[in-house]
């Protein structure tokens, strides 16, 4: 699909005399040079050169974006997010997708948005959970104006319930701390929850209650964004990114299948998949997969209303009487089977969650790519390399982290000054305390 304004992204308003362009490996090694008479399909003869070293790139220049080119690498939640923000912004997007956007993470979780319930306490990754489920509502308002799909984002609260002393104390302090940040949650006893979910099992011994955490469809959330940013121009472009293109230490494109796409910016939002495309300067190991099994249950009368969770898993009531139960936490590379085991451990939590829903039909099973990074927190923002922006690694908050995520890439992309400050969150952080 190709919006009839756009052009491509080797176009004439980019062309580039034929220079040497090199595709590097991950670890800076083994780069075959592409030679320059592979070039000529991908440069328009005769066009000034726009990018060299004398003469720096319409970013660095700060011309407007509208005439520069971004491809953006995945179509994700993060890619298709990105991809809009940049193209309301005016600038010229191509996504680059191997697969059917929206297709793995995005489509494969649950839709909670729960910073409250997430964290582990007060940090930048709180503060910017938080700043995006505050963008969720009016951004489900756009979502359904740009695309005509409504992602069911449903302001229903969640109960963390807890099923011994120990882990209610540990939703007990989850509560004062949260307190102390001004935050509404409340302790609950366990006649207290079961007054506000009356199925809840009669072996819960207390909850804390979290009216502000949220959930989304998030397989409506996938087809509205790759809706909107169709809408409002943005290209989608099948084909498998093998690389990033590098010249003179600057990204200046991509290796689709062998052929060389340039743009003035390159945005990796691969998902589980980053670390494997070669060049980005994203270490192999920085971003792997977490494997995480689900069962969908079918109930004929709505069981719960809010989204419940113990310190084994999560119920997720949808609004037509599905309930989506997870998950499991593995590391087990690209294997995306669901197990036996895992299939038993997520029953076991739903049913000491919510006996009734033994009798409720399982009507789909599936599993998905958590990105996984080593402290848990994402990569949002300028990349290893001049050109290269990243956003990844959202591991279990990518949902929740869309909104806020899609509006920083796209401010840094274009130059702006980002507004949260994105230094927890580059590629090259050092270990740092996730908060
Ligand atoms: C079981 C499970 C439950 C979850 N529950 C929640 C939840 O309740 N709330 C929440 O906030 N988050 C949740 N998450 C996390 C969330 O789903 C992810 O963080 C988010 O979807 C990541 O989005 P993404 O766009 O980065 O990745 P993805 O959705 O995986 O998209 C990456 C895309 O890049 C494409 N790609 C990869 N490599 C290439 C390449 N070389 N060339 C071209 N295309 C490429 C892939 O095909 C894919 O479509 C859950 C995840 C899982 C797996």
């Amino acid at each position: 699909m190709r919006h009839p304004g756009m052009r491509a992204a080797n176009g004439p308003v980019l062309g580039r005399p034929m220079m040497r362009m090199v595709v590097m490996h991950g670890d800076g090694t083994h780069a075959p040079r592409v030679n320059d008479r592979s070039l000529p399909r991908q440069v328009t003869p005769g066009y000034e050169p726009v990018l060299t070293l004398a003469n720096p790139t319409l970013l660095e220049q700060k011309r407007p974006m509208a005439t520069s080119d971004v491809l953006v690498v995945g179509g994700g939640v993060m890619g298709c997010g990105i991809a809009l923000r940049l193209r309301q912004a005016g600038a010229r997007v191509t996504v680059l997708e191997r697969s059917i956007p929206g297709a793995e993470a995005s489509s494969a979780a649950a839709g909670i948005l729960a910073p409250q319930w997430e964290s582990e306490g007060p940090g930048p990754f709180f503060e910017l959970c938080l700043r995006s489920r505050a963008l969720y509502a009016q951004f489900a308002t756009e979502l359904r104006e740009l695309s005509g799909v409504d992602i069911a984002y449903r302001p229903c609260g969640l109960l963390r319930v807890a099923f011994d002393e120990a882990d209610h104390h540990h939703v007990e302090s989850t509560v004062g701390w949260q307190h102390g940040m001004g935050l509404r949650a409340e302790l609950l006893d366990g006649k207290g929850a079961r007054e506000l979910e009356p199925r809840l099992s009669p072996e819960a011994v207390g909850a804390a209650h979290f009216p502000d955490d949220h959930q989304v469809d998030n397989r409506l959330l996938v087809r509205a964004l790759t809706m909107s940013a169709a809408r409002v121009g943005a290209t989608f472009r099948g084909g498998y990114v093998r690389g990033v293109v590098h010249e003179q230490g600057r990204a200046v494109g991509v290796d689709l299948d062998g052929e060389v796409l340039r743009a003035d910016a390159v945005v990796l939002a691969a998902g589980s998949w980053s670390s494997l495309v070669q060049g980005s300067g994203v270490a192999p190991q920085a971003v792997r997969p977490a494997r995480g099994q689900m069962v969908q249950l079918q109930t004929r009368l709505p069981l719960l209303e809010r989204v419940v969770t113990s310190a084994k898993g999560y119920l997720v009531p949808r609004a037509d009487g599905r309930v989506i139960a997870g998950s499991t936490m593995e590391h087990v590379g690209y294997d995306k089977q669901v197990t036996a085991a895992g299939l038993a451990g997520i029953l076991d939590m739903a049913l000491q969650l919510c006996p009734e829903l033994g009798s409720a039909p399982v009507t789909e099973t599936w599993a998905g790519f958590r990105p996984w990074t080593q402290d848990a927190l994402p990569y949002i923002g300028a990349g290893p390399m001049p050109g290269l922006f990243l956003a990844t690694g959202h591991f279990r908050n990518g949902i929740l982290l869309t909104p806020i995520t899609a509006k920083l890439v796209a401010q840094a992309v274009l130059g702006e000054r980002p507004s949260v400050d994105l230094t927890p969150f580059r590629y090259d952080r050092g270990a740092q305390a996730r908060g």
